[in-house]
């Protein structure tokens, strides 16, 4: 695998990886075992359709402290933190390489994404507005805005996004990180 891996210039794993994903949806709804998607859906949602668990009434939290697979929720949550933190910590000043890197990994995170509905929205939100990725300022602020984009589609509040370096980076102002 890493011999092969090694034989793959970085130009061509955009290609590849729209290949991969237009082959079929490996990912999301149903995916290669054919089994419900926790991934893609909210745990109720997931529980219902999922066959070893429809004796039972799902509550959403009888997995709390478990390592299982990731719901949607979970799986969102967790990527944010990703997200928001990596562009916390990109370069002020990136490289024009660093800037092409970023945005290809971004368009290969949106055809990837095991949530095929929050991908397929993604992919559209980045055409209308792509990725600005000229410094850790301008690429906290897109992240900022693509992910009010998502927390105004489910009705969640809008978060000030003149306070996500003290969200991602520094710590809030009143010191309660320190
Ligand atoms: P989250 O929205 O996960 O936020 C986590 C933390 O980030 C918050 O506690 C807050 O401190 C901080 N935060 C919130 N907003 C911002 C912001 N704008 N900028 C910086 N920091 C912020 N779920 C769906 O049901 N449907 C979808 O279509 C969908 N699309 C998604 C697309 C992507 C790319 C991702 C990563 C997730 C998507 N999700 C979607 C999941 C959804 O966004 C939430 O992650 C999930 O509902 C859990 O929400 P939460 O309230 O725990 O907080």
């Amino acid at each position: 695998m890493f011999s092969l891996l090694g034989l793959i210039d970085a130009k061509s794993w955009p290609r590849i990886a729209r290949l991969n994903h237009n082959d079929d949806h490996m990912y999301g709804t149903g995916g290669r075992s054919a089994q419900p998607c926790r991934a893609c859906n909210d745990f109720k949602q997931w529980a219902q359709t999922n066959v070893h668990n429809k004796t039972t009434e799902p509550t959403g939290d009888q997995h709390v402290g478990k390592e299982c697979p990731l719901s949607r929720d979970q799986l969102g949550r967790n990527t944010w933190s990703l997200l928001h933190t990596m562009a916390a910590y990109y370069p002020k000043e990136p490289s024009p390489q660093q800037r092409t890197d970023m945005k290809q990994w971004i368009e290969i995170f949106g055809r990837f994404y095991p949530c095929d509905d929050c991908a397929k929205d993604f992919r559209s939100d980045i055409a209308t507005d792509p990725p600005q990725t000229q410094s850790q300022q301008a690429l906290s602020q897109w992240f900022c805005r693509i992910h009010n984009k998502v927390n105004q589609k489910l009705g969640k509040k809008l978060f000030d996004c003149k306070r996500v370096d003290e969200r991602w980076l520094n710590g809030w102002s009143d010191g309660s990180c320190d």
